[in-house]
């Protein structure tokens, strides 16, 4: 088991969970609607990996009429998550699936949109998790991968609330959404060699964004 996953428990999901749902609460929406804007997906399949509590799961399908696989490798982060969608009335349009991003039990060429929100930075082997997120996307799919807050002012908003509850997050947070974090991941998405790419740092976050072509069309 890696560090990661033991880092994990029950006293971990409860705080993300409460986090969540608190002062990270109004980010969800404002990412999925910055999601939904830029690819204009909203049937089909979504997969949110390392969904944690579900919220923004929860933000993308209240905004279309996509089915959503919410996927973690944390079972107290389930559970989390199980409450947060029955809360919402959204039992019948997400499922939970407990999943290791590194090897994801799902088909090949499965999803429409690939999401994932605050969680890729904690992967041991970001060039097998591409891998794997490459292998089951959608010809004609996208990927909204990476982390972030949505928009300048809940990024504003919410890290003064973060650094006053610990003052290292702005430490941690600054690592991850960094050019450095920007280069190693597209020197991975190179070395994997996924074709068609972009990556985003802006005041939305850190996101990358894979498209994957259908064959025959260019
Ligand atoms: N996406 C959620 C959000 O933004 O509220 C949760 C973010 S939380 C910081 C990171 C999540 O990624 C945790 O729920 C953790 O269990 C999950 N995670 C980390 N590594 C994973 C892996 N290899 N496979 C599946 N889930 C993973």
């Amino acid at each position: 088991m890696s560090e990661n996953k033991q880092k994990t428990g029950k006293k971990g999901s409860g705080n993300m969970d409460e986090i969540a749902k608190t002062i990270f609460a109004p980010i969800y929406p404002v990412i999925a609607e910055n999601i939904i804007r830029r690819f204009g997906i909203k049937t089909g399949i979504c997969i949110d990996l390392g969904s944690g509590p579900a919220l923004l799961s929860i933000a993308i399908a209240e905004m279309s009429d996509l089915s959503v696989t919410a996927l973690d490798y944390s079972n107290e982060m389930h559970e989390a998550a199980s409450g947060n969608i029955e809360e919402a009335g959204l039992s019948d349009r997400i499922t939970l699936m407990c999943g290791d991003v590194h090897n994801i039990p799902l088909d090949d060429d499965y999803a429409d949109l690939i999401i994932s929100r605050g969680s890729m930075f904690f992967w041991d082997d970001i060039h097998q998790a591409f891998k794997e997120i490459y292998r089951i996307l959608k010809p004609g799919g996208k990927t909204y991968i990476g982390g972030g807050f949505g928009n300048k002012e809940l990024f504003e908003s919410v890290s003064a609330k973060m650094i006053r509850k610990n003052p290292k997050w702005k430490e941690f947070n600054r690592k991850n959404i960094s050019e450095e974090n920007v280069t190693r991941f597209k020197n991975m998405l190179e070395d994997i060699g996924v074709p068609d790419y972009e990556v985003i740092l802006g005041d939305e976050g850190f996101w990358i964004i894979i498209s994957k072509s259908v064959p025959g069309v260019l």
